[in-house]
């Protein structure tokens, strides 16, 4: 079989040493059987075996190999639509237990990154960019929601004060989170695998789940192997595929697209990011980015609807980068490359149960880093039969993407083209 490495990026180019983990040729029995080592996966596996399960993880490639290893680092709080949102949708209860659990995914980073000693370069602080005063009055409702909501470190920041955290002329302000802030991700999720296994889990590694037999005793078939468990975790986000066919129409693969410079120097590093907090702006298509340990600027931004890999990523990304930092002209592009998350219509999670035993959480819409540190804590809580958070996230509802499989991305890029023209007139 194929030995899927990780792609080319400045992440696998500095990922710590990890151990080469064995794919599965054998007949094994667990309790639960987590498909896909991400964030998702392997946040589940840690709770869950914190709790005495016996826990088996497969993964299609390596560690990290998909979004968890390839993204921003930045850890955002709340959902990708804020509880305001939530709460018009599916009420003030719902609401309530959702927006109490919107800031518990970067604690859990940091309980991790504390408890397991793991080496992920964690920074605190990120920042979230206005471009227009609309988005500006935006953040002041959002911090005014978010305080509701028993959050208290955020900081509004003028145009002045926006300045001092970010050296680009684009911004009319800000707000600061020091509960946000950034990770090496890979790193965090090669520690997190190591965590899973000194609590005596096992992850194969090249070894996809091809097919679940469905059964009171479900079995997930690999192509040399299968393991027989109570429960599955189904963790493979955007890079699933058709395994689970009930799945597939309510959720979307898209791409999105990151360049790393040349290390800046401390001088240049310290001029552009001074307190080297990580910043989002606040368009529907946002630019992301933020300082490397060694001091490169690591920026995203950019979505392929149906996640086709871009031919010239440096092409799309550095006009972008440019934009913002006018300052970086003759500098450098190290590495570029894309990866996938998951959208939903609604923007969020896709949360829930197939049968009594085969559990899933998936489609955080590119806003994931800390919802998926919540989402295997609410999956453990549901294998131990305490279901009241995961029924609050499993009651949200989802819809097919209009134009089914077939057209769902020409739709949902001209979706997008109206809200990227949006945010272009400042609406
Ligand atoms: C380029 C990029 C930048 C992003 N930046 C940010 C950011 O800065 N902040 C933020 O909050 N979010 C960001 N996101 C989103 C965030 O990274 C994701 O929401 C999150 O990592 C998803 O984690 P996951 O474990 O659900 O999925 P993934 O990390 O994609 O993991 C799924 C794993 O399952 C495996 N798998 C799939 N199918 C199978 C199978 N059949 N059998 C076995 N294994 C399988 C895959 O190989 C993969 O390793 C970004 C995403 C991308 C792509």
């Amino acid at each position: 079989m194929a030995n899927t490495p990780y792609p080319e990026s400045y992440y696998a180019a500095s990922a710590n040493a990890a151990p080469a983990r064995p794919a599965l040729q054998d007949d094994v029995e667990t309790d639960v059987c987590v498909i896909g080592a991400g964030y998702t996966g392997l946040s589940s596996a840690l709770f869950l075996l914190e709790n005495g399960f016996k826990v088996t993880v497969l993964e299609a490639a390596k560690v990290g190999f998909g979004a968890s290893g390839r993204n921003g680092g930045q850890i955002v709080n709340s959902y990708s639509r804020d509880i305001d949102v939530i709460e018009r949708s599916v009420g003030p209860k719902q609401a309530q237990l959702l927006g109490q659990m919107a800031f518990e995914g970067g604690r859990i980073i940091r309980e991790r990154v504390a408890k397991y000693n793991i080496q992920c370069d964690l920074k605190d602080g990120g920042v979230f960019a206005a471009i227009t005063d609309k988005q500006m009055g935006h953040l002041e409702s959002q911090k005014r929601l978010w305080e509701r909501f028993g959050h208290t470190q955020l900081e509004l920041l003028d145009q002045r004060r926006i300045r001092e955290v970010v050296a680009c002329d684009q911004y009319v302000g800000g707000m600061l989170d020091m509960s946000g802030g950034h990770i090496h991700p890979l790193n965090l999720a090669l520690g997190e695998a190591a965590a899973v296994e000194s609590l005596g889990g096992t992850i194969y590694e090249q070894s996809p789940a091809v097919r679940i037999e469905r059964s009171a005793n479900p079995v997930v078939h690999t192509p040399q192997g299968k393991v027989r468990a109570k429960f599955i975790i189904v963790a493979g986000n955007a890079y699933i595929g058709n395994l689970v066919p009930e799945l597939a129409a309510k959720s979307m693969p898209c791409g999105t697209q990151v360049i790393t410079t040349e290390p800046l120097g401390d001088e240049l590093a310290k001029r552009l990011l001074p307190q080297d907090y990580c910043v989002e702006d606040c368009n529907y298509l946002l630019d992301y980015y933020r300082l490397s340990a060694d001091k490169r600027l690591i920026f995203g931004g950019g979505v392929v609807y149906g996640a086709r890999d871009p031919a010239n990523i440096e092409a799309i990304i550095r006009p972008k980068m440019l934009k913002a930092f006018p300052q970086l002209k003759d500098v450098k592009i190290d590495y570029a490359w894309t990866g996938n998350f998951l959208l939903t219509l609604s923007r969020l999670p896709q949360v829930g149960r197939l049968g009594d035993n085969i559990y899933y959480s998936q489609g955080c819409s590119g806003h994931g880093v800390t919802y998926t540190h919540l989402a295997g804590k609410v999956l453990a809580e549901a294998l131990r039969g305490q279901a009241e958070r995961f029924d609050a996230f499993a009651d949200l509802p989802h819809y097919p993407f209009p134009g089914g499989q077939l057209l769902r991305t020409p739709f949902a890029a001209l979706g997008a083209w109206y809200y990227g023209l949006r945010d272009k007139l400042g609406y």
